[in-house]
């Protein structure tokens, strides 16, 4: 085969015989300057794709691609090229309106594709971006974020967003510097808040939060970088570091003459993880704390996975005395079956109860209701997110256990925690 010939087949697809990437990059010579807009249609979700490759096996995904190529085809200008660009994925030029070349497409893929006499329903996603000189890599890759953007919208196309899109590569960026994260030694702190005792007005622990301050993006919200770890491995050492970081703390306090019980958040993929209880227990008496004086908080998250073990592990930590608390009771899809059922002790009400408790009736009686059903079922119950005087008087009114709080302290430095610690907590060596 001559040279010219055995290159031209490497840059077709072998499935739909379309030109492929490796061509779309030569043809526009690593840029897309023409007018008009680059438009790419990808056929199904991913994980649609695996679902259906999953009942169906490999051998149908060839008929899938090429009646997907086809109806493409059908849809679109005789006079544009076609690009095979990823398994789903399909690009070309238009100089066209886009909302009339969508309606086309979509009007294509109202009906199934048959594979193997299979009625399979396509999902497709259309993206479009302007073509201002873009970078044909950065080109594909708004597009293929603007078609899976389109999957959200009833038109079922969109035009890429620059300002949607940075909170991709934001998030991109985290988890890609997550790793340095954990070994830079000093990137990683925990702030610790004061909870207390609504009866004896005396200091009942401190939860630990996880601070992350990133050398060039400054300071990242938990709430922001946990949720990302969480679709990675990165949650176990993370979850392993805070544990490690609020231990050594609770023994550097006690050396100090201050015991202080510490809260440390896992994330539900750590319980869904067989041994972590045991894990857990085990550096408990490696560091010779006393069980009593930890508790690990998670949310009810917990349970959309493998609920036999999460209800194992926790059952596990329960026998052992760990203190396990349920956080943000009241928040997403709070169950009230769930506090019958797991092993749990401690019930922390949610700050979104809990706010609007001082100036609404009837916030007032659900969490009034709240806390005496939970006593009725032996659980301790902390308010989180009292922020006023009235909303802490209410909650201590109604026999609440612990409160927690800006009104009481935010989050706060070791060493500050320390300073607030000290005039409530019994010394250690007493
Ligand atoms: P959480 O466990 O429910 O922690 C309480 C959050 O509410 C903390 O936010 C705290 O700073 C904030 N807060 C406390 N009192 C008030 C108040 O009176 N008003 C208002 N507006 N907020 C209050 P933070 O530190 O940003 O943490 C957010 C979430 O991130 C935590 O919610 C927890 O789910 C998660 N998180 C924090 N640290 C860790 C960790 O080490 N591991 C895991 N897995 N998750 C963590
Ligand atoms: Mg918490
Ligand atoms: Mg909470």
């Amino acid at each position: 085969m001559d040279l010219h010939v055995s290159q031209f087949l490497v840059q077709l697809d072998p499935v739909t015989g379309l030109p492929n990437r490796q061509r779309f990059v030569q043809d526009f010579s690593g840029y897309v300057t023409q007018s008009g807009s680059l438009v790419m249609v990808t056929l199904a979700d991913a994980k649609h794709f695996n679902e259906i490759l999953r009942a169906l096996g490999h051998e149908w995904s060839d008929d899938f691609v090429c009646e997907g190529a086809a109806r493409i085809r059908a849809a679109i200008p005789k006079s544009a090229t076609l690009y095979h660009v990823s398994v789903l994925s399909f690009a070309f030029l238009h100089s066209g309106p886009i909302a009339q070349l969508a309606a086309a497409i979509q009007a294509k893929f109202i009906s199934p594709i048959f594979c193997q006499d299979i009625p399979v329903m396509p999902r497709i996603g259309i993206g479009a971006i302007n073509c201002v000189s873009l970078n044909v890599s950065e080109a594909l890759r708004a597009c293929l974020v603007a078609a899976q953007e389109s999957r959200g919208l009833a038109q079922g196309w969109a035009v890429y967003d620059p300002t949607k899109d940075s909170a991709h590569r934001r998030g991109f960026v985290i988890l890609s510097q997550l790793s340095s994260a954990l070994a830079s030694g000093d990137q990683l702190r925990l702030a610790f808040q004061p909870k207390m005792d609504f009866a004896s007005g005396r200091l009942a622990g401190a939860e630990a939060l996880l601070r992350w301050v990133h050398p060039t993006l400054g300071a990242i919200s938990p709430a922001e970088f946990i949720p990302l770890a969480e679709t990675t491995d990165h949650v176990h050492q993370l979850t392993a570091w805070v544990l490690n970081a609020a231990l050594a703390q609770g023994a550097a306090w006690r050396r100090d003459g201050l015991n202080i019980p510490i809260s440390i958040n896992v994330s539900p993929l750590n319980l869904s993880q067989r041994g972590f209880a045991a894990g857990f227990i085990e550096l408990l008496d490696r560091r010779a704390v006393s069980p009593g004086d930890v508790e690990l908080e998670f949310t009810e998250g917990v349970l959309a996975t493998n609920n036999d073990i999460v209800v194992s592990e926790l059952a596990e930590l329960r026998a052992q005395n760990i203190n396990v608390a349920l956080d943000d009771f009241g928040t997403g899809f709070s169950n009230l079956g769930y506090i019958s059922r797991l092993p749990a002790n401690i019930l922390k009400i949610d700050r979104s109860l809990v706010l609007p408790i001082a100036a609404d009736r009837r916030s007032a009686l659900v969490v009034q209701s709240l806390i005496a059903l939970a006593h009725e079922l032996d659980y301790r119950v902390v308010a989180e997110g009292i922020e006023t005087a009235a909303v802490y008087a209410a909650l201590k009114s109604w026999g609440c256990d612990d409160a927690q709080g800006y009104f009481i302290s935010r989050p706060l430095t070791a060493p500050d925690f320390a300073l607030f610690a000290a005039p409530y907590t019994v010394s250690a060596a007493a």
